[in-house]
């Protein structure tokens, strides 16, 4: 029994700021983290699978509208939804991943599925969703994915050059900052992918991540969250990681692979092997977001370099930890 069974997700991150925040809105975000770490809590408190614990929390935050990702994801150039989704067991290193699926409503559990079911660790678009269909999952009309708030920040993303992180489109519709003064994928935007990592009774880890990607990207744009290794990654001997930020960036530098590789091959604990990642290896192309990360005896990092990042972490027996800003 690992007695340092621990939960740690993520909803974003980027320019979160405290004065672009409607009223309640910050109450919302603490509740809503809460109360997907107490289901993560529960899993785990039961015997379940890191596996089972992260499904779970990412299912949870994709159906929660505040968080990019199903329910609540942000719109294409098109004005549609692509979802992207990837999940890893670090106990035998199987994983599955979806992307630029439109139709199923929690891309999560059909990654897991592709985990557990197929010879493929990945599928795009069309033989996603046959995938999906022929293994029974839930569709949805693509209207479920509508939110007004998604769909406001869509309108005024609609007008700039590029596409743009989802928390930094929330800052833009508040009417933070001047949105000219913003490059595309941008700095001073927000990230809204949700993502987990899970050790659990048994010693194992795993880790899973779900996005709508960037407000106003490319229809077929896929960033770096259904990629193994660069939005996600776990392995028993070194990590669990789940990335949010410019997605670009993160594929560049094979980020959530990089903080295990650096664990494994330079000896240096999670914590560094983070921070490396996060506040030296990724500014340095302009990388921007976070990540959270578990190693195989409960230790966690939360690293950003944004402003704000939704993030929290529960321990068993213990109440959950949640936190926004710096
Ligand atoms: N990394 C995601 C993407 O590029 C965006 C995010 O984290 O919000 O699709």
């Amino acid at each position: 029994m690992n007695s340092n069974s621990v939960i740690a997700i993520h909803g974003g991150a980027g320019t979160i700021l405290r004065a672009s925040m409607p009223a309640g809105a910050e109450a919302e975000y603490h509740a809503a983290l809460h109360a997907v770490l107490s289901a993560g809590q529960r899993v785990l408190a039961d015997g379940g699978s890191a596996l089972d614990a992260v499904s779970e929390a990412v299912r949870l935050l994709e159906d929660c509208p505040l968080f990019n990702a199903g329910h609540g994801a942000v719109y294409t150039a098109a004005g549609t939804h692509e979802l992207d989704a990837a999940i890893m067991d670090g106990s035998t290193l199987e994983a599955g991943a979806i992307c630029c699926v439109k139709r199923v409503r929690n891309p999560v559990l059909v990654a897991r599925r592709v985990l557990e079911r197929s010879e493929h660790v990945l599928f795009s678009g069309e033989g996603a969703e046959a995938f999906a269909a022929a293994q029974g999952l839930e569709f949805v009309e693509p209207e479920y994915f509508h939110t007004e708030a998604r769909h406001r920040q869509w309108l005024l993303a609609r007008d700039q050059p590029r596409a743009m992180l989802d928390h930094d489109g929330a800052a833009l519709a508040a009417g933070h900052g001047d949105p000219m003064q913003y490059e595309p994928i941008d700095p001073n935007r927000k990230f809204g992918t949700v993502g987990a990592v899970a050790l659990d009774l048994h010693g194992h880890l795993a880790a899973a991540t779900s996005t709508g990607g960037v407000t106003n990207k490319q229809v077929g744009r896929v960033g770096d969250t259904p990629l193994i290794g660069a939005g996600c990654y776990a392995d028993d001997a070194t990590c669990a990681v789940s990335t949010t930020g410019s997605g670009e960036m993160f594929m560049r530098m094979v980020a959530a692979y990089d903080v295990a590789a650096q664990m494994a091959y330079r000896n240096v604990s999670l914590e560094e092997a983070a921070h490396d990642v996060v506040m030296n290896r990724l500014p340095k192309i302009d990388g921007r977001g976070g990540l959270v990360a578990v190693d195989a005896r409960g230790n966690l990092a939360l690293p950003f370099n944004t402003e704000g990042m939704y993030r929290g972490f529960a321990r068993l027996g213990e109440t959950p930890v949640t936190a926004i800003y710096r």
